[in-house]
C-alpha cells in the first residue's frame, strides 16, 4: 500500500526522476539454508536432497525413524513465509509419513505445529509469518526410515535451493577435541560448494555429492584431497586453527576431479588457490616478489597470474582451462585460443604489471 501511494504521489508532483521516491528494490535472495536431522544419513540419500527442487532425489535416514526425530531446514535470516509444502517417501512411495508435523519457528529454537501428515504430504499457508526455520518432525516410533523428497518454500525473500547438493561427513578420531572445529569447516566448504562449482562447471559434468574430510595425527602434511576424501593435519590445523582456506583449496580439489594423468601440477595448484584467494577469500593472498613471479610457479602465485588474465582478458579464463583440464584437453597452445596470446608472452605482461 505505500508503495502504490508514493507512486502516484509521485505522478502528481511531476518531480525529476531523481527526485521521485525510490521503489523499494526486491529483497535479496537468501543463499543458504542450513539442512540438519537427528538421523545420520542413509547411503548416498544426503540431507540436501531434499531441499534441491528436485523431487527424483530424497534424504533417507539410515535407521528406522524414532518418535522426534527430525529434519530442519534453518535460513540465514527469517522470511515472510507465503506457503510450505512438503513431500514425503520415496518417488515408489515407499515409507510415506503419516505420524509426523510440519513444524516452523520464528528464532530456530522454538517450534510450533503448523500442520500433519496425510498419505505422506504436509502444507501450511503462513500469510507471511516471519519464519527461520522449518522442520519435519517424526510424533511416534517407526518402521521406517525418515525420508522427505522435497521441501518446497514461497517466501519473501525467497530461500535459494541446493544446485550443488553436498554432504561432508567428519571423521576426528584421532582428535576428538577437534570436532567443533571440523563442524565449523565443514559447514563452511559446504556453503561454499555452489561458488567452486559454479566457477568449476562444464558440459555434463555433475559434482560429486558426498566428501569425506578426516584430521589425522600420523599426516605430517598440511592437507591432501582425492575421490571425494580430503585428508588434514591435526597437528598443523591445531596450530593454524584460522587456515580454513586451505581446506576450501582441498574442496576446490575435489570438485575438479580430474581424471587424466600428467595434467600441470602448476595449473591445478593455481586454480584450486585462485578460487580460494580470488572467491573464497579476497585480498589474504599476500603480496608477490615481482622478481621471482612465474605463470607456472604453481600455488597463490600462479594463482595471481590466472587473476591478472581473467582481468585483462576474459573473466572466464579459469572456468574454461578448468574444463579442458577435466577433459584432458589442456595443451600450452590453449593461451592462444583462449587470450590471442601465447602463455610467455601472457607472463611478460602480468609480470611487468606487478613491477609497477
Ligand atoms: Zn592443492
Amino acid at each position: 500500500m505505500h508503495l502504490m501511494l508514493s507512486h502516484v504521489f509521485s505522478l502528481l508532483c511531476s518531480f525529476s526522476a531523481a527526485n521521485a521516491p525510490a521503489v523499494a528494490p526486491a529483497p535479496r535472495p537468501i543463499e543458504f539454508a542450513v539442512i540438519e536431522s537427528s538421523c545420520s544419513t542413509e547411503g548416498s540419500h544426503i540431507r540436501q536432497f531434499a531441499f534441491d527442487a528436485n523431487p527424483n532425489t530424497y534424504f533417507a535416514s539410515e535407521r528406522n525413524a524414532a518418535k522426534s526425530d527430525h529434519l530442519t531446514l534453518t535460513f540465514d535470516q527469517p522470511v515472510s513465509l507465503k506457503t510450505v509444502s512438503v513431500l514425503t517417501g520415496t518417488p515408489n512411495n515407499e515409507f510415506a509419513l503419516r505420524a509426523a508435523t510440519l513444524e516452523v519457528s520464528t528464532q530456530g529454537t522454538d517450534f510450533e505445529s503448523v500442520a500433519t501428515f496425510a498419505d505422506g504430504k504436509a502444507e501450511w499457508s503462513g500469510n507471511g509469518k516471519l519464519v527461520k526455520a522449518v522442520r519435519v518432525r517424526v510424533i511416534e516410533d517407526l518402521k521406517h526410515p525418515l525420508v522427505v523428497r522435497e521441501i518446497t518454500l514461497d517466501s519473501d525473500p525467497k530461500v535459494v535451493t541446493f544446485r550443488y547438493p553436498i554432504e561432508f561427513t567428519l571423521d576426528v578420531k584421532d582428535a576428538p577435541e577437534m570436532k567443533e572445529w571440523g563442524q565449523k569447516v565443514v559447514r563452511i566448504c559446504e556453503r561454499e560448494y555452489a561458488m567452486i562449482c559454479d566457477e568449476l562447471s562444464s558440459e555434463g559434468f555433475r559434482p560429486l555429492t558426498q566428501i569425506h574430510l578426516s584430521l589425522k595425527s600420523d599426516y605430517n602434511g598440511v592437507a591432501a584431497a582425492g575421490g571425494g576424501r580430503i585428508t588434514g593435519s591435526v597437528k598443523y590445523f591445531k596450530a593454524h586453527p584460522g587456515d580454513i582456506g586451505a581446506m576450501v583449496h582441498e574442496t576446490v580439489h575435489c570438485v575438479q576431479n580430474y581424471r587424466a594423468r600428467n595434467l600441470p601440477g602448476w595449473l591445478v595448484e593455481g586454480i584450486a588457490d585462485y578460487v580460494r584467494f580470488w572467491k573464497y577469500e579476497p585480498g589474504k593472498a599476500g603480496r608477490l616478489t615481482p622478481e621471482r613471479a612465474n605463470y607456472d610457479a604453481s600455488y597463490r602465485t600462479t594463482a595471481a597470474f590466472l587473476a591478472f588474465v581473467s582481468a585483462n582478458y576474459d573473466p572466464k579464463t579459469v572456468t574454461k582451462l578448468n574444463a579442458l583440464l577435466r577433459a584432458d584437453k589442456y595443451d600450452a597452445g590453449v593461451w592462444k585460443t583462449l587470450t590471442g596470446k601465447s602463455v610467455e608472452e601472457l607472463n611478460q605482461e602480468w609480470k611487468r604489471s606487478l613491477a609497477r
